[in-house]
């Protein structure tokens, strides 16, 4: 199922020049909201190491590339995250089984028919949330430096905000240097990222449910690579949350 948004993500983003028809007011008017056909629909997906995914947008969508590339790609747009956080955010919304990571609803109170007495009634679906922690894919210093900010950090800690799970950037770090993902072949993407990801602290690690933050997911190496060290260190499920899948 897919839906096209109309409004809802109007208000996050902030006045400015539309990115894909430059009519002034935000940085993505009504108009072009609507071409990006947000997914209300989640099936699993699994990896070796990788329990799940979720992702907000289609990659093939034309205006999500131009978002994320205008995020990524100089001059950065830093303020995007917030706008492509919402997208996920939007993604979760829609689902009609919402993953069991979402803020738990406000308790019920109702009056039980026969019973005098006030009960509360918790959505059975949404319970978990304390076992789980973002981690943001890490970058290299290299790219950080260049960068400025590592952008799925930046989509994390939005993230954090809304699921009020916390966003652990510095647990997972990359210590070396890789060559872009995008100008190689999927075996060479499995070697280009191989043993080039570290955990500071197993502690902070161990026995926790993880949502891997990263912008897109096409071939999933660099995932894949994460999910097998953070297993390493004792990691329960690795769940990927991204904007776009590839
Ligand atoms: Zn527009």
């Amino acid at each position: 199922m897919w839906i096209k948004i109309k409004n809802l993500i109007l208000d996050i983003f902030f006045p400015k020049f539309c990115f894909n028809c430059e009519k002034e007011g935000n940085y993505l008017c009504q108009d072009c909201q609507e071409l990006l056909e947000i997914s209300g629909f989640h099936r699993n997906y699994s990896t070796q190491n990788l329990d799940d995914l979720y992702f907000a947008v289609d990659y093939k969508n034309p205006l999500i590339k131009k978002l994320i590339q205008r995020f990524k790609y100089e001059p950065f747009v830093k303020k995007l995250a917030k706008s492509l956080s919402y997208l996920i955010i939007t993604h979760f919304q829609l689902m009609d089984n919402k993953p069991n990571f979402l803020p738990q609803p406000e308790p019920q109170r109702r009056v039980e028919k026969n019973e005098h007495v006030l009960r509360e009634a918790l959505d059975p679906r949404t319970s978990n949330g304390a076992d789980f922690i973002l981690i943001p894919v890490p970058l290299d210093k290299k790219r950080l430096r260049w960068r400025g900010f590592n952008q799925a950090e930046e989509l994390s800690k939005e993230l954090a905000k809304f699921l009020k799970i916390p966003s652990i950037p510095n647990s997972l770090t990359k210590i070396k240097e890789t060559f872009p993902q995008i100008k190689l072949s999927d075996k060479e993407r499995k070697e280009n990222v191989r043993g080039v990801f570290l955990i500071k602290d197993r502690e902070l690690i161990k026995n926790k449910n993880i949502l891997l933050v990263d912008d897109v997911y096409t071939t999933g190496a660099t995932m894949e690579e994460c999910a097998i060290v953070l297993k390493k260190a004792g990691a329960k499920d690795i769940i990927g949350v991204v904007v776009a899948r590839g």
